[in-house]
């Protein structure tokens, strides 16, 4: 118990009993239920340190004919853009259940909108770990050749890049930031794996010592390693980092 009391005071975290809640708006929710349910997601959410809510957007849509979301962009070109309406209605409808005092926080979830876009921030750790902070998050997954800038404009908070690339969607940046944001939430890691966070990444290897992978052929671990010499093993790393 005072373990965890000293690691909530080393991060601006107050959450405590209350998950970091991601909002995903996407017109392809089937994309986040294998990746959020294996591994490090599914134990972070059993354990309530994270919650993954996807909205489909076709839901909110005003087009009950067709369940369109996409159109035309003005001016003409190639393509269709994503519309604003379905995606003001989801974002009215996840704020208005949390417009009130939330029960457990005893105030009002600190919200952040985000909208993937090729022009936005590129997403790096101290972005990560400033988002990290809030309650709640909503994640805004662009299809087609974009989104309406009004969502830009009006709706989200920042834009986020994951890098100097397009892809076909959001869904895979949305992926990404929930992963390295969720990695400052305390507990989210295991033991191992925050030490690396801490120290940085150095070179690993595993059981053989020696590898063959062909005739004649030998990949060896450096000696150093096999050595037991922690502090030579430690200088190693650093050096290797
Ligand atoms: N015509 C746009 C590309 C749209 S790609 C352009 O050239 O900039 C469709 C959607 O995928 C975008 O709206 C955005 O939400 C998402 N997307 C594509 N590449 C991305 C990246 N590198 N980072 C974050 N989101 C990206």
């Amino acid at each position: 118990m005072r373990m965890k009391t000293t690691i909530m005071k080393k991060t601006a975290r107050t959450v405590g009993a209350k998950p970091l809640c991601f909002e995903v708006l996407t017109i392809f929710p089937d994309i986040f239920t294998s990746y959020m349910n294996e591994s490090l997601f599914k134990r972070a959410q059993k354990n309530k340190l994270v919650a993954v809510r996807t909205h489909n957007l076709r839901d909110f849509t005003d087009d009950q004919k067709h369940y369109k979301v996409d159109d035309r962009p003005f001016g003409g070109g190639p393509g269709m853009v994503l519309k604003v309406q379905p995606i003001w209605a989801a974002i009215k409808k996840i704020t208005q259940s949390s417009s009130r005092k939330d029960k457990v926080l005893r105030k009002r979830p600190r919200t952040r909108t985000i909208l993937f876009s090729t022009r936005g921030k590129k997403l790096d750790a101290a972005i990560a770990r400033r988002l990290s902070r809030y309650d709640r998050i909503i994640l805004i997954c662009g299809r087609y050749e974009g989104v309406d800038e009004r969502v830009a404009e009006h709706i989200a908070d920042e834009e986020i890049s994951i890098g100097d690339y397009v892809l076909s969607g959001g869904e895979i940046p949305a992926l990404v930031l929930m992963e390295v944001v969720s990695r400052h939430i305390p507990g989210f890691l295991g033991k191992e794996e925050s030490l690396e966070e801490i120290n940085g990444s150095f070179p690993t290897y595993t059981r053989p010592e020696v590898f063959l992978p062909a005739k004649g052929k030998k990949w060896f671990v450096p000696k150093v390693l096999l050595s037991g010499d922690h502090k030579k093993i430690g200088e190693w790393r650093r050096v290797k980092r």
